[in-house]
């Protein structure tokens, strides 16, 4: 079974222009599932045609335009055409590109607005940058040549710079302006170490979070400590394009360190944050290893240890499920119970050593 895919220029006065882009043949036999309509093969190939074809409508109408002269405010002629090659999602293409002269003045006209010395389209950049925020560069590589036609600009070299390039970008970019103003922002930052490619340094201290407004709508952040990429700024930034105001409430999580809480201050949030559940459940499990390890050697400081295990599972219990003032008074009694504990134990040393 064969098809031809045919594309017809519409718009073009007295005559129709078509161009056969590309012949399908598949088994009429749908006798094995494995031939049943097209391939991914056949898509790339599809895409890729399709593309080429698109941009060669699009080089022909760009060539019959005639840019005006900045200077005469007369239209340019053609000068002359220079190949360009730029890679796009659906393949690397190929056009001519025309460069216009005003035939008055002789002066230069590009026609085109495009970036100096640009490769690919800004299409493919922000998807190549997208996905290597997620993944290593080579498997970014690998996917987009797996699943799109593209051929040109996915050497994991080329999608590191790439990638590299789009983030400078971002950072000058002026703040979206919010939909609408936030009645509620919920902010969490925390940090994390991850190993550094550079050989000079071992580790990278990368400090990340987000924003979330109470209805989702959400910007994450992220920056590696050390480097001219100002956290604060950043934080400023997320939270003035999800709508912060003057009347905003805002609600602040980290793990409770002081060097977090200074990044707040320096971003503009004095209000003591609150500990995230991630880092209670850390220090809880800390408590609970401590409670287990406390020595039992006599009846009373067993029992004491005893009452303390009790109370940290309970203070668990407490404060997964919202009871504050509960968890407050489990905490005072581990307290009084590890002082009278520790008071027991002094008095049993200070026994030995009258002895
Ligand atoms: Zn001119």
């Amino acid at each position: 079974m064969g098809l031809v895919l045919r594309l017809v220029e519409t718009g073009v006065e007295g005559m129709v222009r078509s161009v056969d882009v590309l012949e399908i043949v598949r088994p009429g036999d749908l006798g094995d599932l494995g031939d049943l309509g097209l391939s991914l093969v056949d898509g790339k190939r599809l895409m890729a045609q399709v593309q080429q074809a698109v941009v060669a409508a699009q080089g022909r109408d760009h060539a019959a335009r005639r840019p005006t002269c900045r200077f005469c405010t007369v239209p340019c002629q053609v000068k002359d055409y220079r190949p360009r090659r730029i890679a796009t999602v659906f393949g690397q293409v190929t056009l001519r590109l025309p460069r216009f002269r005003c035939a008055k003045c002789g002066g230069a006209e590009d026609g085109v607005g495009w970036p100096a010395h640009c490769r690919s389209t800004p299409e493919l950049d922000r998807l190549r940058a997208q996905l290597s925020a997620l993944l290593p560069y080579r498997v970014t590589a690998g996917l987009l040549e797996h699943f799109l036609p593209v051929d040109a600009g996915i050497h994991s070299e080329t999608v590191r710079r790439c990638t590299l390039r789009v983030g400078e970008g971002l950072r000058e970019v002026i703040p979206a302006e919010p939909e609408a103003s936030a009645a509620a922002i919920t902010l969490t930052l925390d940090s994390t170490f991850i190993r550094s490619g550079e050989d000079d340094q071992r580790h990278l201290e990368v400090r990340l979070g987000n924003v979330e407004t109470s209805d989702g709508t959400r910007q994450v952040f992220a920056a590696v400590a050390k480097t001219d990429t100002a956290i604060a700024a950043l934080i400023r930034r997320s939270l003035a394009e999800v709508g912060q105001t003057k009347n905003t409430g805002l609600t602040a999580f980290t793990d409770g360190g002081s060097g977090l809480r200074s990044i707040l201050v320096n971003a503009g949030i004095t209000a003591p944050p609150l500990l995230d559940w991630f880092h209670v459940a850390m220090r809880l499990r800390h408590a609970e290893t401590t409670a287990d390890s406390l020595t039992a050697d006599a009846l009373e400081r067993e029992r004491a240890k005893a009452v303390i295990v009790a109370e940290v599972d309970r203070l668990r219990w407490r404060i997964w499920n919202g009871r504050a003032k509960d968890a407050k008074v489990t905490l005072e009694r581990i307290r009084s119970v590890n002082q009278r504990r520790r008071h027991l134990f002094r008095r049993s040393v200070e026994a030995e050593f009258s002895w």
